[in-house]
């Protein structure tokens, strides 16, 4: 971590010069994955971010807080919870698929850090399984303490998107996860 931490702030200079052209910046196809940093998240404002904006970041998370990894049974389609007993077949009310199943997901609030600061981020069962780099099917029928074994620090780059601006309670939520740097 503290090697790329270094070498994130030996390209920090090059990120400060990109934002002067973040409007160019959102509209270029995504593959250079330029850098960014939490402080500039925490100075951006709702009415000045464009839609469609992404991110990377190189964080840390240095601890979950159990509760904050939340699991639920819900449509093995749509993500939508369900009332329905695990592994049952029903007919989903929120895709109007028949046949889904009833499937563990879950959801998990994080505080990821970087050497600027730090932000509470969400995600949700797919992108939540690569951040603890374990199933959502596999983390449901564990213990308690097997299931925190999965739960300790992790670095990893991680991409945030903007969020809908009628659910927000934080600007960003997480998107993406590649683990190492
Ligand atoms: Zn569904």
């Amino acid at each position: 971590m503290a090697e790329a931490l270094r070498a994130w702030a030996r390209a920090n200079k090059e990120v400060v010069k990109v934002k002067q052209g973040q409007v160019v910046q959102v509209r270029v196809p995504d593959t250079r994955h330029i850098i960014t940093s939490i402080k500039m998240l925490r100075s951006k404002k709702a009415s000045h971010t464009l839609q469609e904006e992404r991110h990377w970041l190189y964080i840390s998370v240095p601890e979950f807080d159990r509760k904050d990894v939340r699991f639920y049974l819900g449509c093995s389609h749509c993500g939508t919870r369900s009332n329905i007993d695990i592994n049952v077949k029903y007919k989903c009310d929120a895709c109007h698929r028949e046949n889904v199943n009833s499937s563990p997901r879950m959801n998990i609030t994080f505080e990821a850090i970087d050497e600027t600061g730090s932000y509470t981020f969400t995600t949700f069962t797919e992108d939540a399984e690569k951040l603890l780099e374990a199933k959502a099917t596999a983390l449901h029928a564990m213990s308690l303490e097997a299931k925190q074994s999965y739960l300790t620090e992790r670095e990893c780059k991680l991409r945030v998107a903007t969020t809908s601006k009628l659910a927000q309670q934080h600007l960003y939520h997480a998107v993406e996860f590649l683990s190492g740097f």
